[in-house]
């Protein structure tokens, strides 16, 4: 399998190119199409497996497709992705691989984490973001706010989704998802990625995504 047989939007074949990924990974592989098709995914895959790029090809694609408005300044953003990840660490990662698949296009990424300052992160908000990442607590923090509204969300993605889970984050995904007006998920196409897939990640599966095709890697 090559990337050339996926469905992606064309610069992004040679961004992917650029970081040197010769083939898909099995998580790629397997959720590329998957997503493609907008179809909602719980995706079994451990760190190391390509997940980043496994969620972020594809919905940078949709975005891409969907006609995108220029990223501008703004007192409150309408991303149309967010990504939840657990740690500063992994939403940075995120982050930074968003940026480059993006590269050339005007899609622009923004990350909130918190242990910092929040000025920073919201001076960044402000000069533009179609993807959101961050870890749930400074999510809310932003969101609360009124920096960022989630109305717009085309795509919802749950990073590490058992470990959000083992710290704790479970009522705040709740709030995240439910209390700020973020499309339902009828409305909108949610992934979940997890390493395990417990009774607890199975409940929130069933609660927040539709009709889900279940992937193993
Ligand atoms: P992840 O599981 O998303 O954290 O990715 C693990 C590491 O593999 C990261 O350093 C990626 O940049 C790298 N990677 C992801 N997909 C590929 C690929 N298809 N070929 C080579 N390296 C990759």
């Amino acid at each position: 399998t090559r990337f050339e047989d996926a469905k992606l939007y064309d610069a992004f074949f040679e961004n992917v190119k650029r970081a040197k990924y010769e083939k898909p990974t099995p998580v790629q592989k397997y959720s590329i199409p998957i997503i493609s098709a907008g179809r909602d995914l719980m995706a079994c895959a451990q760190t190391g497996s390509g997940k980043t790029a496994a969620f972020l090809l594809p919905t940078l694609t949709g975005m891409m497709n969907a006609g995108l408005s220029s990223s501008s300044f703004s007192p409150v953003q309408e991303p149309q992705t967010l990504v939840v990840a657990p740690t500063r660490e992994l939403a940075v990662q995120i982050f930074m691989d968003a940026r480059k698949f993006a590269y050339g296009t005007m899609l622009r990424p923004v990350v909130l984490y918190g242990g910092t300052s929040v000025g920073y992160q919201l001076r960044q908000l402000s000069s533009g973001c179609h993807i959101l990442v961050g870890t749930p607590g400074r999510l809310i923090d932003v969101i609360s706010k009124g920096k960022v509204s989630l109305e717009k969300i085309k795509y919802l993605v749950l990073d590490e989704a058992d470990r959000m889970l083992d710290m704790g984050f479970g009522p705040d995904i709740k709030k995240i998802i439910e209390t700020f007006g973020m499309p339902s998920k009828d409305e909108r196409q949610t992934l979940m990625f997890s390493a395990t897939f417990p009774e607890e990640i199975q409940k929130l599966a069933g609660e927040y995504l539709k009709n889900y095709l279940f992937l193993s890697v």
